[in-house]
């Protein structure tokens, strides 16, 4: 299902949640929302799911509207569900009830589907790998069995558009690790349209086929993840999601930036115009390499060293400025040492 946003503004009282909201999503695209908390990413998916009206602006799915300033079709009447953070399971109900709930109460389940229903439980159970749970109440199920429930209930009624609130942040870090690759493949068994609502960048980068990155409310750039990854065009990009250094200076012609109170030079490498425009020069941890050739080269001091097991993570102090550089153990550098920083790049 392809779903449009377009132009959408969403007041809570006086709190302006999200202002001027376009976007495009496309049929079987996996897209997710990334951002800080409060952003607004829950807002959009609220909107999206049809929970929530909106202030300004419309919302089509497959090209008819579903809301605008005036109406919203209710959530049961698009052909959409949710996975919430929460899991949201009811506990009076065993697994092959939740299952079967959307099934039988939702208005865009087709005839055929509700045909079949019994074996279209049996069907999702064994696609979630709960074929021996289905007698179990939710109190008897472990954090990721709930969450494998709450997906199961999601995918059932067979929705074009599959909305995911942090689904897994209520998970450790290993089994998280292991949803990732159980929701990559339930896209590509389903190929519904997927929006995933995260404020981990990791999952975003690792899953998405293009990212949504959000602040306060607005959208601060829209890309695949090595477009958003390499080429962020705003500041707050190029530190919320690659956790890039910001380096002050001027960028003369476009094409060499000095750094501020210093003759050193640096070239570009692609960086986009947005940025220069700041008088930014944007390197990530891993772009830095700290040497102790410090002649004609722009030089901080070392504050902190941290043993990674694969690098060692250093802070620098360089003109006022802490910048994070990571290193190959074979770089090892002492605290207090005067280094050379240089981009990689
Ligand atoms: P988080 O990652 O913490 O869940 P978020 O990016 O999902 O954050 P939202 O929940 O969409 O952010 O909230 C966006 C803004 O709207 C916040 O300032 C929030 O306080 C406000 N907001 C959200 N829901 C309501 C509400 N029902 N009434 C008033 N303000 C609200």
């Amino acid at each position: 299902m392809s779903t449009a946003v377009k132009h959408v503004n969403k007041k809570f009282g006086d709190v302006q949640a999200l202002y001027d909201v376009d976007l495009n999503i496309q049929d079987g695209e996996f897209l997710a929302i990334l951002g800080p908390s409060g952003c607004g990413k829950t807002t959009l998916l609220r909107l999206l799911a049809g929970f929530e009206s909106l202030t300004d602006g419309a919302i089509l799915l497959d090209d008819s509207e579903v809301a605008n300033n005036k109406m919203v079709v209710p959530p049961e009447q698009r052909n959409v569900s949710m996975v919430f953070q929460s899991f949201a399971l009811w506990p009076h109900m065993n697994v092959r009830e939740h299952i079967q709930f959307p099934l039988r109460h939702h208005h865009f389940v087709d005839r055929a589907l509700k045909g079949k229903m019994a074996d279209r439980v049996n069907e999702v159970l064994r696609i979630v790998e709960l074929e021996d749970f289905s007698d179990r109440m939710p109190n008897e199920l472990s954090g990721g069995q709930k969450q494998r429930v709450s997906l199961a209930r999601a995918i059932a009624p067979e929705p074009k558009l599959l909305l995911m609130d942090e689904p897994l942040s209520n998970l450790d870090a290993e089994l998280r690790m292991e949803m990732r690759r159980e929701i990559q493949a339930l896209h590509q068994l389903t190929k519904a349209s997927i929006v995933y609502v995260t404020h981990d960048q990791g999952e975003a980068l690792a899953m998405a086929d293009r990212i949504v990155v959000m602040n306060k409310g607005k959208i601060e750039q829209i890309g695949t993840p090595e477009e958003i990854y390499y080429y962020p065009k705003t500041p707050f990009v190029a530190t919320f999601v690659g956790k890039a250094n910001l380096f002050k200076g001027t960028w003369h012609q476009s094409s060499v930036f000095t750094l501020e109170n210093s003759a050193v030079s640096w070239r570009d490498w692609g960086i986009p115009d947005e940025i220069k425009k700041e008088n930014l020069y944007p390197l990530r941890p891993e772009q830095i390499t700290l040497t102790n050739q410090t002649q004609d080269q722009m030089t901080g001091v070392i504050r902190s060293r941290q043993f990674q097991g694969k690098e060692y993570h250093y802070s620098v102090d360089v003109a006022g400025q802490t910048i994070i550089a990571h290193l190959p153990i074979s770089k090892k550098m002492e605290i207090g040492e005067e280094v050379a920083i240089m981009p990689l790049v």
